[in-house]
């Protein structure tokens, strides 16, 4: 790209975090870039969730790519006023199976700096009181100290602030899409002409590309959430992962985590029945970010359970130990789920590109696919293919 012919023009469909990812690695790259999004306002999945980039607990390709959206995540918080820290996660083991699968981890496959604790220091990490009951139900922690935890309300509306700020930047808010081809875009706000385009839709991928979507095995999936008073001082401390996170991982999965799931799952059928995640983040205000119960959908109902709310905040106040928890706010996520695989990629047009995370990770790798499918992009190569 010459200062003398103008770069060439991304067009990137939906304002979650992995529209905007693109968008960031876009104009880190020197394009052009138009984001569109059909709602005043990114109010989905990347709004909805804990703000936890766990980038120590994924595995595999999405370990590589959470790797690679940590650095990210931290520029933004400099470049774009990101609310971000580096929390790091803390696994509680609080039975002799769930510290089994953190002593498995921590002498194979521990990341770099990940550190195994006694009882009484990850109930430190708690702020639970020494001596008490919940303090001494805690039997291990493993402490991952690479991770961030960001404010999920407003970090993508920052980020498409500081899109919308740039000189080669723009985002069209109250813009739906609802046809793409070669070259152009067709929304209800008039045609956007642009040299390639990123489908990033999320859950809602099938309605503008239905065959994508039901080859890919898209559908929803519901999640149940709470924020929380916390019930004691605790400072601003880790994301606590508990037994039921370490079904669900990479990092994790190996034979302590089977024997973990079959002695779990027979003693709490009820975590089994709602797919639980027992797990909570703290945000800037000192507030906890409570969840998460799964459920897969072709159309998922709006409608909370109140009993499956209950089942996890009855868990987290017993490892805080507290009679029980304050609720400020509930509410439901959903994100794009297949069983089929972890990312959609797909090229239905020439210059043309799907990128759908179908696994509820995208806060943790979503960074660091934008910048994948950008490189691709600028080495020439299709990104469905890369
Ligand atoms: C409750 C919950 C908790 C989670 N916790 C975590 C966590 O702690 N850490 C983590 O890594 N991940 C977490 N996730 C997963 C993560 O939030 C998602 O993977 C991620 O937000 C998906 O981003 P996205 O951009 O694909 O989707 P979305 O955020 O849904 O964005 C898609 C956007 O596209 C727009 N759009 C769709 N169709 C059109 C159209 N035709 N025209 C214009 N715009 C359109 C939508 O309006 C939307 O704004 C959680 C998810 C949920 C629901």
């Amino acid at each position: 790209m010459t200062s003398q012919t103008p770069a060439p023009r991304i067009a990137i469909v939906g304002a979650g975090i992995i529209g905007l990812a693109h968008a960031v690695a876009a104009l880190d790259a020197g394009f052009r870039v138009t984001v569109l999004e059909q709602d005043a306002a990114a109010v989905t999945a990347s709004v909805r969730n804990f703000g936890h980039v766990g980038a120590s607990v994924q595995f595999g390709e999405l370990g590589e790519l959470a790797a690679a959206s940590l650095p990210i995540w931290l520029s933004l918080a400099e470049r774009a006023g990101v609310t971000a820290r580096r929390s790091g996660t803390l696994a509680v083991a609080r039975s002799a199976a769930e510290a089994a699968v953190l002593e498995e981890v921590a002498a194979e496959r521990a990341p770099e700096g990940a550190r195994l604790l006694p009882g009484a220091e990850a109930a430190a990490a708690l702020a639970l009181e020494a001596g008490s009951r919940a303090a001494a139900a805690v039997r291990a922690g493993l402490l991952f100290p690479a991770d961030v935890t960001a404010d999920p309300r407003t970090a993508v509306a920052r980020i498409a602030a500081w899109v919308g700020a740039h000189e080669r930047g723009e985002v069209r808010f109250s813009t739906t899409v609802h046809a793409v081809h070669t070259g152009r875009v067709e929304t209800n706000r008039g045609t956007v002409e642009a040299d390639h385009i990123i489908v990033a839709t999320g859950h809602l991928l099938g309605r503008l590309f239905p065959e994508v979507a039901a080859a890919a095995g898209v559908r929803e999936c519901a999640l149940q959430m709470a924020r929380v008073r916390p019930p004691h001082a605790m400072g601003l401390g880790p994301a606590v992962l508990t037994g039921t996170s370490m079904l669900r991982y990479g990092r994790f999965a190996g034979p302590a985590a089977d024997a973990l799931r079959a002695e779990l799952f027979a003693a709490r059928p009820e975590f089994a029945e709602i797919a639980a995640n027992v797990m909570f983040t703290q945000q800037a205000d000192g507030t906890l970010l409570v969840g998460d119960t799964h459920a897969a959908h072709d159309a998922a109902p709006p409608f909370l359970d109140e009993r499956w709310s209950r089942i996890l905040l009855d868990e987290v106040a017993a490892l805080l130990g507290a009679p029980e928890l304050e609720v400020l706010e509930r509410w439901q996520g959903l994100y794009a789920t297949s069983e089929l695989g972890d990312i959609c990629r797909a090229a239905p047009a020439p210059g043309v590109s799907i990128v759908t995370l179908t696994t509820g990770v995208g806060m943790t790798v979503g960074l660091g696919l934008g910048a994948r499918t950008i490189a691709a992009l600028v080495q020439g190569v299709e990104p469905a293919t890369h």
